[in-house]
């Protein structure tokens, strides 16, 4: 990708940018999921690390008590992925960023539905793992599948009575018909949930009482019949991937060397084209299995330059399509997605940009009104706290203050520009290959 993309006052390259959904059936865990993500993402803003167990503790309460933003239209959490393989990425190495959109959790088929699954190129689903795949489930599943939204899946409560993550792996297989990968694997349930087994890493992680994180271990020092299924899952989720992908399949099939970065980037590509669902099992409520999954979002669900551009229509010329390009230095256009009334500050629109920059103080183009409107602020909601920004870039997700005449839907553009963004159509993804 050219650096051509990116202005200058962009934090962080594109490609470290991921807007997601939390997709759950009710119950499954996906409130406190998006706690605990927020809690984790938030922290790190202000300590910027933990490591004892009672920290982590009395900062949930304290974060429970001011309230965590999570019913918001949009949250912006900053995640830092270190570079080091293995479980324990802690908080220090490279800056991302997880913009988790509220998807509504209607069964119905809806236009909110179709305007959210518009903004995130990615989705976590949640399933309880004593449940397991749910009829609601299987109804966003099949929504999801439909505009070719790329998922992984995080089969939550491994720690209550009766959870078996492998029943949970074999009815996403049957009744989803959707080809799993296992990617982490608990080891034990219910009340001996002592860790987890890193399959492409090939690591471990067990528990003990004191402390938050647990400690690692080398596949060959956990017990026979751990270890043999921690090679097992290994063997499996590496034939999976290469049977999907060609650059793997080839190395396979001339039995060349493959790497842990092959595994990742093929499964990447894998996930991103809808062909592989990586699955992570662990328990949102004891913090099992939590970063690990927001690694796991940054690994294999798409960046904004991963899938395909938008594309728009002239309004005054419907069979003029228009491509909106994903870059910094394009014309702005973005769509508002959500309205929101916000007890401190006001009106908020919700909008996510696909092409170009605005900046606090812009006038911007409604072309449904055929009027112009300046933004009197921009705000990205974080863990708890609204943060006034100056600018927001391609790709990236924030909202407007100060506009009088926008409904959901619209397109906001650059004073001229005429273009329509159109609904969601989610064609073949564009696979980076990086
Ligand atoms: P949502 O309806 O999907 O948002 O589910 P919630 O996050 O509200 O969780 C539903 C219930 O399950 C709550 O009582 C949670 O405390 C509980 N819960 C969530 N995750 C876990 C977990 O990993 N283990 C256990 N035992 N309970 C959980």
């Amino acid at each position: 990708m050219s650096s051509a993309v990116h202005s200058p006052d962009r934090p962080f390259p594109l490609e470290r940018t991921r807007n997601i959904g939390i997709a759950a059936h009710i119950d499954a865990g996906k409130t406190t999921l998006t706690e605990r993500i927020l809690f984790y993402t938030g922290m790190i803003h202000k300590i910027g690390e933990v490591h004892d167990g009672a920290a982590t503790t009395d900062w949930m309460e304290q974060e429970r008590e001011r309230g965590i933003t999570i019913t918001s239209a949009a949250v912006t959490a900053d995640w830092w992925q270190h570079e080091e393989e293995g479980m324990f990425k802690l908080f220090d190495g490279v800056k991302h960023r997880v913009n988790i959109i509220d998807t509504p959790g209607h069964v119905d088929f809806t236009a909110e539905v179709e305007r959210s699954l518009r903004v995130l190129d990615g989705a976590i689903v949640v399933f309880c793992g004593v449940a397991g795949v749910q009829p609601q489930t299987e109804t966003v599943w099949r929504q999801a599948t439909k505009y070719k939204v790329p998922r992984v899946v995080f089969v939550n409560k491994m720690d209550r009575v009766g959870a078996n993550f492998q029943s949970v792996v074999d009815e996403i297989r049957e009744k989803l018909n959707a080809t799993p990968v296992r990617i982490l694997i608990p080891i034990g349930s219910e009340d001996s949930l002592r860790g987890q087994i890193d399959v492409i890493n090939r690591k471990a992680v067990l528990y003990s009482d004191s402390e938050v994180l647990g400690s690692t271990y080398e596949i060959k020092d956990l017990d026979a019949d751990q270890a043999a299924i921690a090679e097992e899952a290994y063997e499996e989720l590496v034939s999976a991937v290469a049977d999907h992908d060609e650059a793997l399949g080839e190395k396979f099939l001339l039995e060349e060397e493959i790497t842990l970065e092959d595994v990742k980037q093929a499964l990447r590509r894998c996930t991103i084209a809808n062909q592989l669902i990586p699955v992570a099992g662990g328990s949102a409520f004891k913090n099992k299995g939590v970063q690990y999954l927001l690694d796991a979002v940054l690994d294999y669900l798409p960046s904004p330059l991963d899938i395909p551009s938008a594309v728009g229509m002239n309004p005054d010329d419907e069979d003029e399509a228009i491509t909106v390009p994903t870059t910094d230095s394009g014309k702005f256009c973005a769509l508002a997605f959500k309205l929101w009334a916000d007890k401190f500050v006001g009106k908020l629109v919700f909008f996510r940009v696909y092409s170009g920059v605005v900046r606090k103080g812009d006038t911007i183009y409604n072309p449904r009104t055929r009027k112009s409107e300046r933004v009197g602020r921009l705000i990205q909601i974080q863990s708890d706290s609204h943060q006034d920004i100056d600018v927001c870039h391609a790709g990236d997700i924030a909202a407007m203050v100060g506009l009088k005449n926008v409904q959901t839907g619209d397109t906001l553009a650059a004073p001229g520009y005429e273009v329509v963004l159109e609904p969601p159509s989610f064609p073949e993804p564009v696979i980076s290959m990086a």
